[in-house]
Parts: structure tokens; sequence; C-alpha cells
């Protein structure tokens, strides 16, 4: 049998020191920064027992835009959000069965800073009327990317920080110790309802200062002293 049209192109996010990481699927958490909770309008976790169970949502792999490309303002918005984030990768296939935290960690083999782009007055009315979030979260250009780091050499992610600036002024900055569910955490949590495989990519929630941007903003993501990435939104 032949594909009856040439099969689409895998997209692929550059790896530091070589090679690249080809995208299988994106996996989005909400809700993973106490303090962009309670600005979303929601209620925040008064501590870790009272979790409950993470928030996860997806966008197509082929919204990965790579680091330093124009990132086109998407139709069917009047505002459009930036949220900045840790973006984990994984390199490896998931064992059967659920994962132990170690499991969870040797499946990321590297790390990078993305943008979470989202249509929020799509979403802000799909949450009114308590339907899917995806035309406000899972659209074309939708997950810019910076090189993905390997995990070696971020080393520990805890004492690390994510900052956002917009035409060199900041709006989001957070530490990464404020995340509720952490890296093994949430590749734990999605080991039960997915096969995770290499491949995977996870966007892993924003802290607050989410606000709108516009044709002509610049932006400069950064895991502060590992990997930047930046872009320019175009009308
Ligand atoms: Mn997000």
């Amino acid at each position: 049998m032949t594909d009856l049209f040439p099969a689409p192109p895998v997209p692929r996010v550059p790896v530091r020191g070589g090679g690249t990481f080809p995208v299988r699927r994106i996996f989005c958490v909400g809700r993973n920064f106490a303090d962009h909770a309670r600005e979303m309008g929601a209620t925040a976790p008064a501590s870790r027992d009272e979790r409950g169970q993470p928030t996860f949502f997806h966008k197509p792999a082929d919204a990965i835009v790579v680091d330093g490309t124009d990132v086109p303002y998407p139709p069917g918005t009047r505002d459009l959000h930036h949220e900045v984030e840790l973006v984990a990768a994984l390199g490896h296939d998931a064992p059967a069965g659920p994962l132990d935290a170690a499991q969870a960690q040797a499946l990321v083999i590297a790390y990078g800073v993305g943008l979470d782009l989202t249509r929020r007055d799509l979403q802000g009315a799909a949450k009114a009327k308590g339907l899917p979030w995806d035309t406000g979260k899972g659209f074309d250009h939708s997950a810019p990317i910076s090189e993905l780091v390997p995990a070696a050499e971020v080393g520990e992610l805890a004492p690390r920080t994510l900052t956002l600036a917009i035409n060199d002024q900041v709006r989001q900055h957070s530490a990464l110790s404020n995340l509720i569910w952490d890296v093994p955490e949430i590749v734990q949590e999605l080991s039960r309802l997915y096969a995770l495989k290499a491949g995977d990519l996870i966007f892993m929630g924003t802290p607050a200062g989410v606000a709108a941007l516009l044709p002509g903003d610049r932006f400069t993501a950064s895991l502060d002293g590992v990997v930047e990435l930046r872009g320019t939104i175009v009308g």
C-alpha cells in the first residue's frame, strides 16, 4: 500500500551537543504553580496532601516552533497569552506498570524552556461552559521551544528559575521549587494514564504573570543559567 499523500515530517527539536529530538506527543500540565492557579480564579492546594490529581491537556506535535523562529499571531482570538514553562523530554519508552520515582526520572533525558501559548478568550469561554479547552490550547504554532539540554548538564532542577521577558520587560519569574508536582511526580501520574514513549514532551505548567502578547512583541524565555528561547510574534 502506498501513502495517498506524502507523510508529514516529524517535528524535531535541536539538542545541545548534537542531534535532534523527534517529537511524538506534547503533554501539558495545568495549574502546577499555586500563584498561577489563583490568578486564574482556581483554588490552590493548601498542602501536598491536598493536591488531588494534576490536570493534563495536549498540543499536537506539529505545534512546535523552534528557537529563533517567528510565531504567527493565531487566528480566532483577540487575547493570545504567554505561559513560560519548563519542558521535560522523554528519551525512553516507559516500562510496563505504574512507575516509581526513579523509573520516572530515568525516562527524562533533557530539559528545555517553552511557551504554552494560549488563546485565553477561547479557553475562558470553554471553561465557562464546562467544555474542553482544545481550541484555546492545541493550535498551530502554540508550542515554541528552546533547544533541549541533556539532563546531566542541567543537574538539579529545584534551585533553577524560569523567567519570561517581553520586549525586555520581565513578565513572569519563579523558582522551580514552587512546582506543585515536580517532574518525576508528573511522569508517574502520566504513566498511570498513557504508555509513555521516547519523543514525548511535557510542558510542566506556568507561574503567575500570564498576560497578552501582540504582533511585534519579542519574547525571551529562560531556564535561567541553562537555556534561552527567543522569538517574535508576527501579525
Ligand atoms: Mn500552561
